[in-house]
């Protein structure tokens, strides 16, 4: 197998999920995205591995997604995040896949779809209550409810919300997701008053779970916590989580260059001393970015040792130092981790001004996917 492989901890994932359970009310159901193939981790085996811990549903971004998991043989409730288009809706309807309702013209197109396939259909009303992206003005969702109900096709499963600054902690950001979670109250209430039940009501992402407790609501929709990232990195109150992924590769070749000589494309960096250059077969096309060439350092036997020079297409280069008893040639160097690990892909995502949830998301296809339940199921 290639040296390059990221290494996907199922235990981790599965206890991650638990520990955000153990913080939730009784009876709080998860939603486990596992959209952008699971945030990069592999959509079926977490897809799985999340109803084994206790998950309700699973949500994907696109109906590919959701007939990937279909095909896999998962049955349990899938909701669709975004929103599909017309010549889409026949595939949600025949793979049974819950979509995000958002205007009356939408709910028509459906049910006529789902009156003609001679079956009935589960859906979810989202309501925009200030992520500005997709879902009905709260004030609108009532006549929303009204027309499903008319569609009597159309099942009113649920009511869901999205929040877009529920990770941040300043109090002007605080304030707005305390408008977010009251609007989305209100519009249940109204859902209510006009004698429609809303059906199951989700809001949270991870960082609500952490910071926002009374958005848990019926349901939560955890990604990153449930991957192993904590949303607002030290907050007292967030779940004990471990990394899922760790993206490893081997030393495959060593060669000493002299003070003065030139790594790389663009002879960006030159050696300050005599010294040893390990090559690691990963590059960006692998999914580590060009933008971390030179700052970072990856964890080789227990220590770490600096990136230097550009990061090419499929290789990189590593400074090991001139001692001969430091790494050696076929040595597995591990570039981002859990602990053990040195460096977090947390760490990478902060140098370079972007967040975990792209660094994992960008790890390529060609980069073969080990899981690994537990630690006695050996390499
Ligand atoms: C991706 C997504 C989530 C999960 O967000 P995290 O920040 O990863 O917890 C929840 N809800 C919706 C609608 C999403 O698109």
């Amino acid at each position: 197998m290639r040296a390059t492989r990221a290494i996907i901890h199922l235990d981790h994932f599965k206890g991650n999920i638990l520990s955000i359970s153990s913080k939730l009310p009784k009876g709080t159901r998860l939603c486990i995205p596992v959209k952008a193939d699971a945030y990069g981790h592999g959509a079926i085996q977490c897809a799985v591995a999340a109803i084994q811990a206790g998950a309700r549903y699973l949500a994907v971004a696109s109906v590919q997604e959701g007939i990937e998991l279909r095909i896999a043989g998962i049955v349990a409730p899938v909701l669709l995040f975004s929103l599909p288009l017309p010549e889409e809706i026949d595939e949600i309807i025949e793979h049974k896949l819950t979509p995000l309702v958002t205007d009356i013209p939408f709910a028509r197109l459906l049910a006529e779809r789902v009156r003609a396939h001679g079956t009935k259909l589960a859906v979810h009303i989202k309501i925009d209550t200030g992520m500005g992206r997709i879902g009905c003005r709260p004030e609108d969702s009532v006549p929303l409810a009204l027309a499903l109900h008319k569609e009597s096709v159309l099942i009113l499963e649920g009511c869901a919300t999205h929040l877009s600054v529920a990770d941040s902690v300043t109090d002007e950001d605080v304030a707005w997701t305390h408008m977010q979670i009251a609007r989305f109250r209100e519009a249940i209430g109204s859902l209510r008053s006009a004698g429609i039940d809303p059906g199951l009501c989700h809001a949270a992402n991870s960082g609500a779970i952490v910071r926002h407790p009374d958005a848990s609501f019926d349901m939560v929709r955890p990604g990153l916590l449930a991957y192993g990232y904590e949303p607002i990195p030290g907050h007292p109150d967030s779940p004990r989580v471990r990394a899922v992924m760790e993206l490893e590769t081997h030393i495959v070749s060593i060669k000493s260059i002299k003070k003065g000589e030139p790594v790389s494309y663009g002879r960006a960096w030159t050696a300050p001393r005599d010294t040893r250059i390990a090559t690691l077969p990963v590059g960006y096309a692998d999914g580590l970015p060009r933008a971390l060439s030179g700052r970072f350092s990856v964890s080789i036997g227990g220590k770490a040792w600096p990136q230097v020079g550009r990061i090419c297409m499929d290789q990189c280069m590593v400074d090991i130092g001139p001692e001969t008893d430091g790494p050696e040639r076929w040595d597995k160097a591990v570039v981002f981790g859990p602990e053990p690990a040195l460096v977090s892909a947390r760490q990478l995502a902060d140098a370079m001004g972007t967040i975990p949830y792209e660094i994992c998301c960008g790890i390529h296809k060609r980069v073969p996917r080990i899981y690994r339940q537990g630690n006695d199921d050996g390499e």
